[in-house]
């Protein structure tokens, strides 16, 4: 059973003290003063925030996965049409196939989707992603990684707490 909020709530609780690990370090000098504090916290924040509700995708009553459910055909139609040129009909037809891949594939409830592995990958695939849209290793890596540990944050309170 999702719990969107309550999973969110402890993406920002856990978000919050990570950026203060953050400003503590920078303040330190653990990191060097090139870096861009406050556009690692900002995508700390949102990644982690992220991966605390993601793990849910895999619950079809879940707000996220509904989200998605729009959100992965929409990327593929305008990747199809935008970056690859490839027409309004081809596109939009790319889009049902990724529609129709999303709702069938997608494992039942707390499955594969729900281990630590998908978090990791889920993060591979956002550090890969940003990488290509900003060009930055550092934030790229970064945001995956913090949106593993968001992922993770949502395991353990699956597991441990009850809600
Ligand atoms: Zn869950």
């Amino acid at each position: 059973m999702p719990y969107m909020k309550e999973h969110i709530d402890s993406g920002i609780i856990a978000s919050l003290g990570v950026v203060l690990l953050l400003v503590f370090a920078y303040s330190r000098g653990i990191i060097p003063t090139g870096y861009d504090v406050f556009a690692l916290s900002l995508f700390g924040v949102i990644m982690i925030v992220l991966g605390s509700d993601l793990p849910d995708i895999d619950s079809r009553n879940a707000p996220i996965h509904k989200i998605f459910q729009i959100l992965v055909p929409g990327a593929i139609v305008l990747i199809s049409f935008v970056m690859l040129k490839l027409g309004i009909m081809l596109s939009l037809a790319h889009g049902i196939v990724a529609l129709v891949f999303y709702t069938k594939l997608m494992p039942s409830h707390r499955q594969f989707v729900h281990t630590m592995r998908a978090g990791l990958l889920f993060g591979g695939v956002v550090a890969i992603l940003l990488h290509s849209v900003f060009g930055s290793f550092v934030l790229s890596v970064w945001s995956g990684l913090c949106l593993s540990f968001g992922y993770f944050v949502h395991l353990a309170k699956d597991r441990w707490v009850r809600i």
